[in-house]
């Protein structure tokens, strides 16, 4: 092709009766338990990855290549894809399917047969993190790959609407909550759309929201991560309560609390839920020896 073609031909992306062909050629029946829901619309799969910023250069990491909709897109987009699939029959049938579709790409492909709530060694350092997560688990994995995954930069992860919603939302808001400030001791979120449910097979019976992340430090601290995400935990374990209330077991009693609470600079009536992730780690700090 030249540059002065005038409708350049649609990339080879996986299409509703291709999607149930590659199934039915290995016996796949989509199950709940590992949320497989397949993108079978090409312009969705432009969408996702045009939303997730991919630089030619980078690696990326996908989790749940399934019949590998996005795949195929994001191979196209950037430098590498590792690919972390917890299925056996998908995860060894995906490199056959890029060999086919886009077989000049197929070099450019990892698979890892894993689950990705527990992998923590990649075959490449994977840059950004691209996903249309399994919906049972999305929080879960994200949290554990920013963890472990520190070259992850920035990324874009399709999940259910409601907990995107929950992933970006900031103190003070009805949807604030452990998923909103976990994620924010590693990045910024954003929504960056709402997706249907007829693009999936099998459709699910609630709508997607696309959210992109860009890492950034978390808050400076004493306090292990470990140690603020455990005052995060128990703020929101019952968060109806004051903060006062629902830290007193964290702190070893209500008074506790309250003196931690104010050394912290953050009101012991007020609760979990209008409180950022910088409180947190001063909260956590409070409660450790000091140390000259
Ligand atoms: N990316 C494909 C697409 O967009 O059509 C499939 C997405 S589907 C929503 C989720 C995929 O994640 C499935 O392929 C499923 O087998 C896989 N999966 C489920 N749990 C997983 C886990 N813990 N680790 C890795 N993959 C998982």
């Amino acid at each position: 092709m030249t540059s002065t073609d005038p409708s350049p031909t649609p990339l080879p992306l996986l299409g509703a009766t291709e999607i149930r062909r590659l199934a039915e050629e290995i016996g796949v029946r989509p199950t709940k338990t590992l949320g497989q829901n397949f993108v079978i619309d090409g312009n969705t799969i432009r969408r996702i990855v045009a939303a997730a910023n991919v630089d030619p250069g980078e690696t990326v990491l996908e989790v749940g290549p399934g019949l590998g909709s996005l795949t195929l897109g994001l191979l196209d987009a950037a430098a590498r894809v590792v690919a972390v699939e917890i299925d056996p029959v998908l995860a060894a049938k995906l490199p056959s399917t890029v060999a086919a579709f886009r077989p000049e790409l197929a070099g450019n492909l990892d698979v890892v047969l894993s689950d990705a709530m527990r992998v923590t060694e990649l075959p490449a350092e994977p840059t950004a993190l691209v996903a249309n997560l399994p919906y049972n688990v999305a929080v879960p994995v994200v949290l554990h790959l920013l963890e472990h995954f520190p070259s992850l930069k920035h990324g874009l992860v399709m999940v259910q609407d409601e907990v995107a919603d929950r992933m970006v939302a900031g103190p003070g808001s009805k949807t604030y909550g452990v998923p909103s400030v976990k994620g924010a001791w590693y990045s910024q979120m954003r929504k960056a759309g709402v997706i249907g449910m007829n693009v999936f097979w099998p459709a699910p019976k609630i709508s997607s929201g696309l959210v992109g992340f860009v890492r950034h430090e978390p808050p400076v601290t004493r306090a292990s991560r470990e140690q603020v995400f455990a005052v995060i935990d128990a703020a929101f374990a019952q968060r109806r309560k004051t903060l006062r209330a629902a830290l007193a077991g964290w702190a070893g009693g209500a008074a506790e609390a309250e003196k931690y609470l104010r050394e912290a600079g953050v009101d012991p009536s007020a609760r979990g839920e209008v409180i950022d992730v910088a409180a947190y780690a001063r909260i956590a700090e409070a409660k450790l020896p000091f140390t000259a």
